[in-house]
């Protein structure tokens, strides 16, 4: 089955699918992004995701290429038309296309949207869960601003390369202080031993995780104590736990940081549990 993106009004075929060259999504990263995830074909916490979405576009002074509910129209007719039941749904907006300037184009232009969808293997990532991932440390190198989900993502795409390298699955930041700020791809937690889920403040230079704020509206349910506070890698290799969130990964447990196990080097109980009963919380629209 061929995969079908909208492109700027456009339902195509992946294959013929393109934008213009002076994109300036293409041409300076001058864009945003989401990625919700797509299960029983539906899409899981679309409003949050699309306040984010908001937020980062008037950060940046992008204009809102159209309603959100349209987005949301989009969306849908994206994933269903890929046939995805679970997988990731794909937004970018990009500032629009202009002859190359580094400036904003003088006159307004049409922000760029472009939306894909593709199939996650749920028995896979059910066994990555299982079996854990590892994680590398590796200096913070990005701008100030990761608050903002733009598209320039060169530092994340090096430090996940970095980690694959290393045989690893993600990649995490260590700031000027020596505390860990979060994945490449996702936000960083441990667990300690008396079991309090610690997790770096959003106003502490790391984007603010959809898939973060949810937990810990299952962190109050369950009764689970909350610190947001950075921690060091020091302190996450002695933890009880250790785990990651994102979107396409919801709760991914690590048993290994920089080579050295975390607990006794398989998945923790509470991350565990927190993967299992993370649904219950999402809003599925
Ligand atoms: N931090 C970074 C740098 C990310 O790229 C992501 C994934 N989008 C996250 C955190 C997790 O965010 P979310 O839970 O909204 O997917």
């Amino acid at each position: 089955m061929s995969r079908i993106a909208y492109v700027n009004g456009r339902y195509r075929d992946l294959r013929d699918a393109c934008v213009n060259v002076e994109d300036r999504g293409y041409q300076f990263a001058d864009g945003v992004y989401e990625v919700c995830e797509v299960r029983g074909a539906r899409l899981v916490d679309f409003p949050r995701h699309m306040a984010r979405l908001q937020r980062s576009m008037r950060e940046l002074r992008i204009a809102e290429p159209m309603p959100i509910t349209a987005l949301g129209i989009i969306m849908r007719e994206v994933v269903r038309r890929n046939r995805v039941t679970y997988g990731i749904v794909y937004l970018q907006v990009t500032r629009g296309v202009a002859r190359r300037d580094h400036a904003f184009p003088p006159n307004p232009v049409k922000p760029g949207v472009v939306v894909t969808a593709r199939a996650l293997d749920d028995e896979k990532k059910q066994q990555a869960a299982a079996a854990g991932i590892s994680v590398i440390t590796l200096p913070e190198n990005r701008w100030p601003r990761v608050d903002i989900k733009s598209v320039a993502l060169l530092p994340n795409v090096l430090a996940k390369q970095h980690a694959r390298e290393k045989g690893a699955h993600e990649a995490w930041y260590v700031d000027s202080d020596g505390f860990v700020t979060e994945g490449a791809s996702s936000n960083a937690w441990i667990v300690t031993k008396d079991g309090r889920a610690v997790t770096r403040s959003v106003d502490q230079g790391i984007l603010a995780g959809i898939t973060r704020a949810v937990l810990m509206e299952v962190l109050r349910a369950f009764q689970i104590r909350l610190e947001e506070r950075p921690f060091t890698p020091a302190e996450a290799r002695e933890a009880a736990e250790a785990f990651v969130t994102s979107a396409s990964q919801i709760v991914m447990p690590v048993v290994a940081i920089d080579g050295q196990v975390v607990g006794d080097g398989r998945p923790g109980g509470i991350a565990r549990r927190l993967r299992e009963e993370f649904h219950r919380f999402s809003a599925f629209s």
